[in-house]
């Protein structure tokens, strides 16, 4: 058959996309190597949990239009994100506002917090002023930055265990300018994002994509590499399947550099482990679906609890042990490192993405960016526009 476009990924991107070409009247066919749509938002039912496989995803958005969007395909609870940071035996509210502050000091006003701040940041600054032997203060790593900007309490409890699992270094050895800013919050608001509108599909997020992809012919454990014919480590030109069927265009939501079979270098990610464990005997494990544990020592950085995020009361519970990892190839890309190294061999992969101009490149692994999954739904819809 004659498409106007393979779709390789049936992840939020391909799926938005391939919808918005079908409204337009074009024939599209979607690919996915995974044996499942919806890419990394996939959530699976199970003990009547909608169970967040590939880590917790609230949607959260100002845009009112991405918004009104995904309301067409779900309805959406009123979960607000409120993580909490478990620190030894001591916990606090996430993010960083008056009551995290009031349990850190035993304060009550934003007077007393800013005060508090200040005089330790202040000291840090002059510490590590004295120790260079400065008149003006540069962080020249992470631990500066944080210090200068938080103090130390806020630091040692909150922000420097959980970083170094993150990045798998020490603060010392990352750079100051991963954290531009430590937003305070001076009022007694745990709701972790700034944004108008949030929530969660009721239902999961596998059933709002698998509406999003009404209609759409999807064949899942179906690899492109394998699937359409290649020349020299590229498509071969015009499009054409190893089956015959032929197509316009490509979109490609994999990863950009294997698409060119890595000619110009790899681009590095950081990886994660999950570790899922059904409690059919406990009905509440943790009171809240997101615990951050700050301690260095302990070597996941998050326990989600999934019943929590559609206000599950039902017997038993579902948790996931999150522990950052190291990415190798072949492992699951999740966060693309986006410093200056990995930034540019990503520019040179665009450079010759020029060459196929049939192809267009999407989503997280396309563009080589960490998009939440508004910007992928706005993007998307913006290529869709821009594809006429
Ligand atoms: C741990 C974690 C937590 C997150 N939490 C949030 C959150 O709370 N809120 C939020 O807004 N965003 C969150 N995100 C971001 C969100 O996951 C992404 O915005 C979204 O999933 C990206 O969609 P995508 O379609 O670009 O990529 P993906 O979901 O990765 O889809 C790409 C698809 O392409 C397929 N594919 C790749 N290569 C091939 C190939 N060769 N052949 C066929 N198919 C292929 C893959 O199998 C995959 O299904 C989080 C991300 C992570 C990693």
């Amino acid at each position: 058959m004659n498409y106007d476009y393979l779709i390789v990924g049936a992840g939020l991107f391909g799926a938005v996309f391939a919808r918005e070409m079908k409204r337009r009247g074009k024939s599209v066919l979607v690919i996915d190597k995974r044996n499942t749509i919806a890419g990394n938002i996939y959530t699976e039912k199970r003990m009547d949990i909608n169970v967040h496989k590939y880590g917790a995803h609230i949607f959260h958005t100002s845009d009112r239009e991405v918004w009104d969007y995904v309301n067409d395909f779900a309805e959406f609870n009123n979960y607000i994100n409120s993580p909490v940071a478990v620190y030894k035996d001591e916990l606090y509210n996430l993010p960083f506002n008056m009551n995290t502050f009031s349990r850190m000091w035993g304060i009550k006003t934003p007077s007393e917090a800013m005060a508090i701040i200040k005089e330790q940041a202040d000291k840090e600054i002059s510490r590590m002023k004295s120790e260079k032997g400065t008149d003006s203060f540069t962080a020249d790593n992470l631990e500066e930055q944080a210090l200068s900007l938080a103090g130390r309490d806020i630091y040692e409890k909150l922000v420097k265990g959980y970083t170094e699992k993150q990045w798998g270094r020490d603060c010392k050895d990352l750079p100051a300018f991963i954290i531009k800013r430590l937003p305070m919050r001076y009022t007694y608001d745990n709701n972790y994002f700034n944004d108008r509108y949030q929530g969660i599909p009721i239902g999961g997020y596998t059933a709002m994509v698998e509406k999003i992809l009404d209609g759409i012919t999807v064949l899942t454990g179906c690899d492109y590499y394998e699937f359409v014919q290649l020349e020299d480590g590229a498509p071969k030109t015009p499009f054409t399947s190893v089956k015959g069927d032929t197509f316009g265009k490509i979109l490609f939501t994999g990863m950009i550099d294997e698409f060119f079979g890595y000619r110009l270098g790899t681009l590095e990610y950081r990886s994660l482990r999950f570790e899922t464990q059904d409690l059919p005997d406990v009905d509440n494990y943790q009171g809240n679906a997101v615990v951050n544990y700050t301690e260095r020592e302990i070597p996941y950085t998050r326990i989600i609890e999934h019943k929590h995020f559609e206000y599950g009361t039902g017997k038993g519970t579902i948790i996931t042990r999150e522990y950052p990892a190291t990415w190798n190839h072949g492992d699951e890309p999740y966060y693309p490192m986006n410093d200056d190294k990995n930034n540019a061999l990503y520019a040179r992969y665009k450079e010759l993405a020029k060459e196929y101009p049939d192809v267009l490149f999407g989503g997280r692994l396309g563009q080589y960016k960490y998009y939440n999954m508004d910007q992928i739904v706005r993007e998307a819809l913006d290529m869709s526009r821009s594809e006429g």
